[in-house]
């Protein structure tokens, strides 16, 4: 794909959704954190269900630190995973008032350091909460770097390592959002919605769903 095509794209989907987020809830940093930490292999949907109360009174990571590991877990039973989880967001909470002054750091060295905290999550925290100009390779944004041919690549570092070399500046740090939004609604996995899609005369996939 050539430079003047992915720019197209991008000013495309920046005019159908000038200032994109993420849809998890959260408030502050911290909530963002265990937002995205608990959203592994869950929806945001399922996460926010269960965050909404648990941040109302539990918004802290020394609140959340008191509540306990089975506290947090009966919080969040409803998600995937939540006995791993509950046990590292309190590892966490822990970590962030031992080490952090009871805050999220803002490099990724130390956000990797925290217990369930990878990569992925590190980049969403760094983008989202702190404006920073990164990009977290999940499902979505692989499928859609690959199909369209934005920034192909074998494995989600190729497709990072792509994405930040030929995303234009301007639209680095919103095409974490866009990319993902797109994948979600549009370029979904098993019948992408092509006759729909506002970049497929700019798309290069060869096997297009038909009108
Ligand atoms: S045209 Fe189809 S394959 Fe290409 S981005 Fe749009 S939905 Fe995805």
């Amino acid at each position: 794909m050539n430079a003047e095509k992915r720019r197209a794209i991008f000013e495309r989907l920046r005019a159908a959704n000038p200032t994109p987020t993420t849809e998890l809830e959260y408030g502050t940093p911290f909530q963002l954190l265990i937002a995205v930490l608990l959203s592994a292999q869950a929806t945001d949907k399922s996460v926010n269900l269960a965050t909404r109360p648990l941040f109302a009174r539990h918004g802290t990571p020394a609140a959340l630190l008191a509540l306990g590991e089975d506290g947090v877990a009966d919080a969040i039973k409803t998600i995937g995973l939540y006995r791993t989880k509950a046990r590292n967001v309190v590892a966490t909470c822990r970590i962030l008032i031992e080490q952090h002054g009871g805050e999220v750091p803002q490099d990724r060295e130390s956000l990797e350091a925290l217990p369930g905290v990878g990569r992925k999550t590190a980049n969403v925290v760094l983008n989202t909460a702190f404006g920073q100009p990164t990009i977290a390779v999940d499902t979505h944004i692989f499928r859609v770097s690959n199909r369209t041919r934005i920034a192909p690549g074998k494995d989600v570092v190729a497709v990072e390592n792509a994405l930040l070399k030929f995303v234009p500046r301007e639209f680095l740090h919103d095409a974490h959002h866009w990319l993902i939004l797109h994948g979600r609604y549009v370029c979904v996995a098993r019948k992408p919605k092509c006759p729909q899609c506002g970049i497929a005369d700019l798309c290069e996939f060869k096997d297009k769903t038909p009108a």
